[in-house]
């Protein structure tokens, strides 16, 4: 449930300093794609692009961000096993990575970027991606989802560029670290699956999103007014960052996700606070 924390005080900010990890070397390449090596790989000069990303995005709240580091390096230390052509890296190696990777330095938030993985973020509450607990405080994301430069991103995923170019899939991961959940998300009966019938259930604990369901498979990427729940007041929130529609469409975060944030990183999250005397 929301913590009991207050919100930022008079002059208080949240400044999240963010540590970009570009890893290549962790998927084999089938047939005539390019291969994952260092070549490859997006350019480091990408962090600070989407450092701009998360900032146009937050802009207008107390929250903000600094790159503090951007590396490249090679998945190999962490494979264990040699992988068949066009497998996601193994679970137990990614999580072997996020730890040494990030340990002595939870100050941060830490930025993985593989070829092809699956995106996520570890929540507030319980700092760790991965099953086997903390120490795994971090978000994962396929490079991919970089803003596009040309020049500087990769050559693959031609498809993905259509929708998906601005770097807000970093945007929507930053709000689930924060805190976040989707606009359509079903938390009081999680169990029962019944997300897409019962609109009056569906919430994110947000009290301005309106509630929703979720419509990817339709109108992925159409950008068009919605409403899913007809019964429930507001139109589905096809510009919120918490949605998953493609960056195309995503421009908002509403004043109730900010709360709920700034009370999320009060509770959980502490550091990343700067007092109002040092924020000058
Ligand atoms: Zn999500």
């Amino acid at each position: 449930m929301v913590a009991a924390a207050s919100r930022l005080g008079a002059g208080e900010r949240v400044v999240v300093p963010v540590v970009y990890h570009v890893v290549y070397g962790s998927f084999v390449a089938p047939g005539s794609e390019a291969p994952d090596d260092r070549e490859h790989a997006p350019a480091l000069a990408l962090a600070q692009r989407q450092t701009q990303a998360l900032n146009r995005a937050f802009r207008g709240t107390g929250f903000s961000f600094r790159t503090a580091e951007a590396t490249l390096r090679d998945f190999a230390p962490w494979r264990r096993e040699p992988m068949p052509p066009g497998v996601l890296p193994a679970e137990e190696d990614l999580e072997l990575m996020v730890r040494d990777l990030t340990a002595n330095r939870e100050e941060s938030l830490h930025v993985f970027l593989l070829r092809q993985v699956e995106n996520r973020a570890a929540m507030p509450e319980t700092k760790s991606l991965f099953a086997g607990g903390p120490g795994t405080d971090a978000i994962i994301m396929d490079w991919d989802y970089l803003p596009y430069v040309e020049g500087l991103s990769p050559a693959r995923g031609r498809e993905l560029r259509r929708f998906y170019f601005e770097g807000e899939m970093l945007v929507h991961l930053v709000g689930h670290f924060m805190g976040l959940l989707h606009t359509f998300e079903e938390w009081a009966d999680g169990a029962e699956a019944g997300c897409r019938d019962k609109c009056g259930k569906t919430t994110d604990l947000v009290r301005d999103t309106p509630a929703h369901r979720w419509t990817w498979e339709d109108e992925v990427g159409r950008c068009v007014p919605l409403d899913t729940c007809k019964d429930a007041p507001g139109l589905d929130p096809m510009t919120n960052y918490m949605n998953l529609e493609p960056d195309l469409c995503a421009s908002e975060l509403t004043p109730g996700q900010v709360e709920r944030m700034e009370r999320m990183v009060r509770s959980f999250r502490p550091y990343l606070i700067v007092p109002a005397a040092a924020a000058e």
